[in-house]
């Protein structure tokens, strides 16, 4: 596939001009699609420099606040009023990742949900140990935050992390759990930073992400415009290094199909540990990702998969 540089402002057809990597800051990528889903104009690329699949331009941070606060839950997701029978649906989503959060959850525990809906992650870790502890929740939608509030009882402040993070203690969460939200922010690297800030030395930073080494769909429904970043195992990983934590696992565990989640565990550095030198960080080659691209789309369609993702989806609803 052809190089583009960033420094090269003829090459990219969007209006907007295309930014540097947020992982490594490489301004060299390879266009890998054009259109996203519902056939949205939209620029998916490659990093040449760590392999990073991302979207290039992308929204810029007033757009990406206006979209998350008011398009989001009603144009893109059709829900902008959530009630009782919405909340109930959330609950089986996120029974994987509360299995994974479990051991982390000890009485007087205190804990941050960034991106956290309507809550329904964030009620059921509390239920866990039975109000015992802090759970506090950062919702950018008004709606969303507001059902949480009032009918869940639940701490959940209204704003994009980097408008309510100065509302928070440093250094006083034991646990910060983002799930399925990372690849929606504008910088994956300032989260990062942010959360590092607001947790104690040895706190627990839980991710779940998609996985872009098994999309879990055909590739013109993944790419779309709410995702800004898909990562793998390593990409995800490197972000975790560079930002100061240790990677306790990654993992690609089971969705709708086998390895769709991507499901980490990470915990801050001691702020005397060493830092990894720059050589050691890990990285995706752009030509090897592109073609397992290709190769798990060509898997998908071969194997009926679409089939077999409406029926799981459907048994888990089920249950
Ligand atoms: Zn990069």
């Amino acid at each position: 596939m052809p190089v583009i540089s960033v420094t090269d402002s003829t090459a990219n057809p969007c209006s907007q001009s295309p930014q540097v990597c947020d992982l490594c800051e490489s301004g060299d990528f390879q266009v890998f699609a054009l259109r996203g889903r519902h056939r949205m104009k939209l620029q998916t690329v490659i990093c040449q420099g760590c392999g990073l699949v991302y979207t290039n331009p992308r929204m810029s941070e007033q757009e990406n606040r206006e979209f998350y606060k008011n398009r989001y839950w009603g144009k893109f997701k059709n829900k902008t009023v959530p009630d009782e029978r919405f909340f109930r649906r959330r609950l089986p989503k996120i029974k994987p990742i509360l299995g994974q959060i479990r051991i982390y959850l000890r009485p007087g525990v205190s804990v941050l949900e960034i991106g956290c809906g309507v809550g329904a992650l964030l009620h059921s870790m509390r239920a866990t140990v039975a109000s015992d502890g802090t759970f506090i929740g950062i919702e950018p939608h008004q709606g969303h935050a507001q059902f949480a509030r009032e009918a869940k009882q639940l701490d959940v402040r209204t704003g994009l992390l980097n408008e309510i993070s100065h509302e928070l203690k440093p250094a006083s969460f034991d646990l910060v759990v983002m799930n399925h939200v990372l690849e929606h922010t504008p910088s994956p690297t300032e989260v990062f930073l942010t959360v590092k800030n607001l947790l104690k030395p040895r706190g627990v930073f839980v991710v779940e992400v998609p996985n872009i080494e098994a999309p879990g769909s055909r590739l013109s429904h993944f790419f779309h415009v709410a995702h800004h970043y898909a990562f793998s195992s390593r990409t995800l990983q490197r972000l975790a290094q560079k930002t100061g934590f240790h990677s306790n696992r990654v993992a690609a565990l089971d969705g709708d199909l086998p390895g769709t989640r991507l499901n980490a565990i990470f915990e801050k550095l001691a702020p005397t540990a060493p830092v990894p030198a720059l050589t050691k960080f890990l990285r995706d080659d752009p030509d090897e990702r592109a073609a397992a691209l290709l190769r798990y789309e060509r898997w998908y369609w071969l194997t009926a998969a679409s089939l077999r993702k409406k029926v799981t989806h459907w048994q888990r609803q089920r249950l």
